[in-house]
């Protein structure tokens, strides 16, 4: 095996520390927040900043490595904040939002994902309880979860409209866990199927009225999606702040590779996705928390933003080349991590649907 030089080893492990280091990644990323925001905004935004270099930013590797479990909810409080009783609330919200305990959200099926409409699991009224059947597939935090928002069918005739969403104590009677999925990224989270076989629970556990299910999911997702595009954009971010920390201090033919224009083009582009995706994520956002109608731009904030995550990450390991692709440096991680926001809580395709859907609607009406 060839041994690095004295030199060699200097100079990687500058680029390293540097590159990782959380005061580097700051300073960096604040030249992007160039967009004036209102000052409560500004410590919100420092406080999850804050947070992400303190608390996330020194486990990352490790996380990924070891499959760790740094607990953080799904989606499962948001259904229940917006359609469940009072009761519901302080049964599955309360005991939830100190972090000791978590929930899922399980909308999927081995047979159905995109066409979410079609689930097969079913949910039988008998005396004061549901009996649920059946499986629901690639189920986020499953292992750890203390309860699931489940979607089931009450009426198969009626398609979408005889989904209902129930309230689902874990573990069960009945209940069972499939094997936790060996995945390319995110692997910090347990993702598995949630087996239902004749299990029981009672009456009121019903999320909203019978048939609503398919309309609480929709809307869950809506919100859902900006959270993804905000995970994206981390990704995207740190993975340019990755490149160029690498670019600024790797020689190559006698000068840092940002010297050269191809470099600085990628780098470009790279933030030039970056700001786009993240304009259309805030406006999203603001839309949404300003009560006004925000799907279309959900969707193109989670669509521009998981594309522009996975652009980036590939592009930054371009920019490490060698180093891009091997775990020593976290570039790798970024380009596996980010693939996923362009599969979950809808796929680039599905975001494609729902954006043409309201396009030629606004045309027609
Ligand atoms: C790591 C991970 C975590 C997940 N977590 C959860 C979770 O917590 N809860 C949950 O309920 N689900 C979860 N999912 C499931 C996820 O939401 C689905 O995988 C996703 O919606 C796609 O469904 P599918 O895998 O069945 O693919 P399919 O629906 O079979 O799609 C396959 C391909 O066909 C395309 N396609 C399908 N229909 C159309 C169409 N009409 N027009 C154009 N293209 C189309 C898709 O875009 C995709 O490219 C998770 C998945 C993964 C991988």
């Amino acid at each position: 095996m060839c041994k690095m030089s004295t030199e060699k080893i200097r100079v990687v492990g500058r680029i390293k520390s540097q590159a990782l280091h959380p005061r580097a990644w700051r300073q960096l990323h604040t030249v992007y927040q160039s967009v004036e925001l209102p000052e409560t905004h500004q410590m919100l935004l420092q406080t999850c900043r804050d947070f992400a270099e303190k608390e996330l930013f020194p486990i990352a590797a490790q996380v990924d490595k070891e499959h760790l479990f740094p607990a953080a909810q799904s989606l499962y409080l948001g259904p229940i904040l917006k359609f469940g009783s009072k009761e519901q609330k302080q049964k599955w919200v309360t005991p939830f939002t100190s972090g000791d305990r978590i929930g899922c959200f399980a909308l999927s099926e081995p047979g159905n994902g995109s066409d979410a409409g079609a689930a097969s699991t079913t949910a039988r009224a008998e005396g004061d309880s549901w009996v649920l059947n059946g499986t629901k597939a690639w189920i986020t935090n499953a292992w750890e979860a203390s309860a699931a928002v489940v979607f089931a069918s009450t009426d198969r005739a009626l398609q979408n409209k005889g989904i209902s969403a129930f309230l689902v104590p874990m573990p069960t009677p009945g209940l069972t866990l499939g094997k936790k999925e060996d995945k390319l990224g995110i692997r910090g989270s347990s993702t598995a199927n949630l087996i239902f076989e004749d299990c029981r629970i009672p009456k009121d556990s019903i999320l909203g009225e019978p048939g609503m299910g398919f309309k609480i999911a929709m809307q869950t997702l809506d919100m859902g999606r900006i959270g993804i595009a905000s995970q994206a954009l981390g990704i995207a971010q740190t993975a340019l702040d990755c490149a160029v920390n690498y670019a600024e201090n790797r020689m190559a033919f006698g000068a840092p590779l940002t010297k050269l224009q191809v470099i600085q083009f990628k780098l470009a582009d790279m933030a030039l996705a970056l700001e786009s995706a993240r304009l259309l994520t805030w406006r999203a956002a603001m839309l949404k928390d300003n009560k006004k109608p925000f799907i279309k731009e959900a969707a193109m904030a989670k669509l521009a933003a998981s594309e522009a995550a996975t652009a980036i990450s590939h592009q930054a390991i371009q920019i490490l080349g060698g180093m891009g692709y091997v775990t020593e440096m976290p570039a790798e991680r970024h380009y596996r991590d980010a693939r996923i926001t362009e599969i979950y809580e809808g796929t680039s395709e599905i975001q494609r649907l729902v954006i043409a859907g309201h396009l030629l609607r606004s045309y027609r009406s």
